[in-house]
């Protein structure tokens, strides 16, 4: 470099990502000023547009730091650079946006966890902001759930009916402000304020109380996770017998007594998303039983809102923190609403001023073999967009499943997932289906033309497909659209072959069964199924999701054998119920075929004597994982030549160890052990007939983390490349962005 001064250059930027609402522009402002260049910055309809003038390598230093310096919420994605000739501009400033913006592909960013600068000011009592619950700034808050139109600016946010006083509008206005154009800014002079004393809820909840709290994202009911009699009261009167509740914790510390966390479990516990993370339980953790009955795990997750901190902090210990609502129907989020639903369940309820525009549950994440598995996708990760591999050449909506339901929309190569809704079989979801659709479209500006949903007719997602008006349908079969998530997610080339081991509890079938233990050889358009599970009847159809002993009756039966009750079904099961559901197997009378891995865990957690009925979706899968020993040896499960999965013997092995004493733990895992080793044969087999080297594994059931790990670690032994869905849910919340893969490959082919 010469000693002259360097030559001034002007270069344009053109920076696309979540760049939008996370306080992009006055951060470059103020990097501009560090550096004395002159220029510009301003949002536009890809993102933000930059120009700068100034020495050369003053400008390359800002391109340089671009990137790395960005805001925490900030995901730039791209900067394209063109040089431009200098103006002699004086000064670097913020620009208004051009009249007509249009879309952008982040209009507005997740909820993000109070950030450290805020958590600090609310700790100092000099400070104006000190203990005021809803603090907030550029770098963090609520964003998705207060936004109820575009552009993202305060009057279509819920805080539209909230003046700022004038040291909030200072900072608001201000450039070199944290707070400059933080649209849900706010003070206790001019903001939302809390519907009681907060010493008043403290009180209550160290007393025993239930609270009904209102969040982030809709109502959570609290009381102390250590009170037995607590959380007892909670369960009965929110009518959920067993299904574990979440923990909230108000520091990394207190979640480190509960729970053993490794390095990624505790960045993901303390990231801005603040997910609940499943975690193994410490012998010592100080946690009544019936937080999480029957389970090794805890679901933990970090204060993320001001409140919750305040909160946390004056307790002093982890409180039960789980979805305000009563058995199935959606977290309640309304306050009028609230009020009602919960007014049996709590003993007192907290709540505040500021609305919540769109219902928002928890994010629910595990680490399994040392990756990132999501088990629900919604707070803090919503609305960000995922990438299509190909782009979709219409602006379509795809409808997802019906248990745990989500729904897609996607332009061009961006694909939009929705928060969680719930299980889509009643008045009050399918509402917040519809509302969430409308919501989805106006936000990114988007019309459907194509409307892709399950093929199972009686799915409510396909029933409102149908009912879409002018618009193209396309139905994907269920299995198929694991699949293609997985392959798309991985941004894999449409056309890219691989084996799908797609396990499951149940989904429409190209013959019309219940498919759920399915071989497939595809890519994001296509598919075939080339071997499965051996069907069997479910005896009684529905009643056999409910009821797993009658899914042992079944596989005994197709096994030649459980002409009477097994020992340890016993008290649970009446001889003749047994005769009845055993005759419905054999004779197939009001008794589907089915595939479904899910029904044979079922059976198996059945025959261990474990779980004969469940009380929520996936509960006797759950418990056998959970009481796994660490035996060694197998059941032998069968793959015929034509790669069907045959564990009849594995059936007879159950049943007869279980009946001679040996432990269950045991029987759980040579159960784990022998379905793993069937996987991995017949995936072998059929990638090499096929002559693909890539398996996905996908489907509800490898939430189980056993079966996954002991599946993925054979393939890779195998020496084939193993695929696990991580963004999005390998259960039925990820269908709905497969949907969109497989439509969008389609089109593209
Ligand atoms: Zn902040
Ligand atoms: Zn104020
Ligand atoms: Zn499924």
């Amino acid at each position: 470099m010469s000693a002259a001064a360097p030559a001034v250059v002007r270069t344009r930027l053109v920076v696309t990502g979540t760049v939008q609402g996370v306080g992009f522009r006055p951060y470059v402002y103020r990097l501009a000023h560090e550096l004395a260049l002159d220029g510009w910055v301003l949002n536009d309809a890809h993102g933000v547009v930059i120009e700068v003038e100034g020495p050369g390598d003053a400008v390359a230093e800002l391109i340089a730091r671009l990137r790395p310096e960005a805001p925490p919420l900030a995901i730039v994605e791209q900067v394209r650079e063109v040089p431009c000739s200098p103006v002699s501009e004086h000064g670097f400033e913020i620009r208004a946006s051009p009249a007509s913006s249009g879309a952008v592909d982040a209009p507005v960013s997740p909820d993000s966890a109070t950030c450290a600068d805020c958590l600090a000011e609310l700790r100092d009592p000099g400070n104006r902001r000190y203990r005021y619950p809803f603090i907030n700034c550029t770098n963090c808050g609520p964003r998705f759930t207060i936004v109820r139109g575009i552009p993202y600016d305060r009057p279509r946010t819920t805080m539209a009916g909230f003046k700022m006083c004038a040291d909030c509008q200072a900072e608001y206005d201000d450039p070199r402000d944290r707070r400059f154009h933080a649209q849900p800014n706010a003070c206790q002079v001019c903001g939302p304020a809390l519907s009681l004393p907060l010493e008043q809820v403290v009180d209550a909840l160290r007393g025993g109380a239930v609270v009904a709290l209102k969040g982030i994202g809709g109502y959570h009911l609290a009381c102390l996770a250590a009170d037995e009699q607590a959380v007892a009261t909670l369960r009965a009167r929110k009518h959920r017998e067993d299904k574990p509740f979440a923990l909230m914790v108000g520091s990394l510390a207190m979640a480190q007594a509960l729970v053993t966390l490794d390095p990624l479990e505790t960045e993901l516990l303390c990231s801005p998303q603040r997910p609940i993370v499943l975690a193994a339980r410490r012998a010592d953790a100080d946690v009544a039983p019936s937080v999480a009955p029957h389970t090794g795990e805890l679901g933990v997750m970090l204060a993320y809102s001001p409140l919750h901190q305040l909160l946390l902090d004056d307790i002093g210990a982890p409180l039960v923190m789980t979805s305000g609502n009563v058995s199935d129907e959606p977290i309640a989020f309304a306050d009028l609403d609230a009020r009602d639903r919960l007014a049996g369940t709590a003993d007192l309820l907290l709540t505040h001023d500021r609305p919540i525009a769109t219902q928002t549950d928890d994010s629910v994440l595990r680490v399994a073999r040392g990756r990132v598995l999501t088990l629900r996708r919604s707070r803090g990760y919503v609305p960000g967009s995922l990438s299509l591999p190909v782009p979709t050449e219409v602006p379509l909506l795809a409808c997802g499943a019906e248990l745990k339901s989500t729904f897609c929309v996607a332009k061009g190569q961006r694909a939009w997932v929705s928060h969680h809704i719930g299980d889509l079989h009643n008045y009050e979801t399918l509402d917040s289906f519809r509302t969430g659709v409308e919501h989805f479209q106006q936000l990114f500006e988007l019309r459907p033309e194509l409307v892709v949903h399950d093929l199972h007719p009686e799915y409510l997602s396909s029933k409102y497909a149908a009912e879409r008006v002018g618009v193209e349908l396309l139905g994907v079969q269920h299995h198929h659209a694991h699949l293609a998530a997985c392959l798309a997610e991985h941004g894999l080339d449409p056309g890219a072959q691989a084996i799908g081991a797609i396990f499951d509890g149940t989904g429409y079938g190209l013959d019309q069964t219940v498919w759920g233990g399915e071989i497939l050889l595809g890519d994001q358009a296509e598919f075939e199924r080339i071997g499965h599970l051996l069907p069997v009847a479910m005896p009684g159809g529905e009643a056999a999701v409910r009821e797993p002993w009658r899914m042992a009756c079944s596989w005994l039966s197709a096994a030649g054998a459980g002409e009477a009750v097994p020992d340890t079904l016993h008290g649970e099961v009446e001889e003749h119920s047994w005769s009845q559901v055993r005759k419905l197997a054999q004779t197939g009378l009001a008794s589907p075929l089915t595939t479904s891995i899910g029904r044979l865990f079922d059976a198996v957690a059945a025959l261990c004597g474990i779980r004969a009925r469940i009380n929520y979706e996936g509960q006797a899968a759950i418990e056998l994982e959970a009481a796994c020993d660490r035996a060694p040896g197998s059941y032998r499960v069968r793959v015929t030549d034509s790669l069907e999965i045959d564990p009849r013997e594995a059936i007879l092995a159950v049943a007869t160890e279980i009946a001679t004493g040996v432990p269950v733990g045991t029987v759980a895992a040579r159960f784990h052990t022998g379905l793993a080793e069937a996987t991995v044969t017949v995936c072998t087999r059929a990638a090499e007939a096929n002559g693909v080297d890539m398996v996905v594994l996908s489907g509800g059931v490898f939430l189980n983390q056993r079966l996954l790990t002991l599946c993925a670690d054979g393939l890779d032994a195998a020496g084939l490349k193993v695929l696990i869905p991580s963004l999005l849910p390998p259960g039925d919340g990820g269908i709905s962005f497969g949907q969109a893969a497989v439509a969008a490959a389609r089109m593209h082919r």
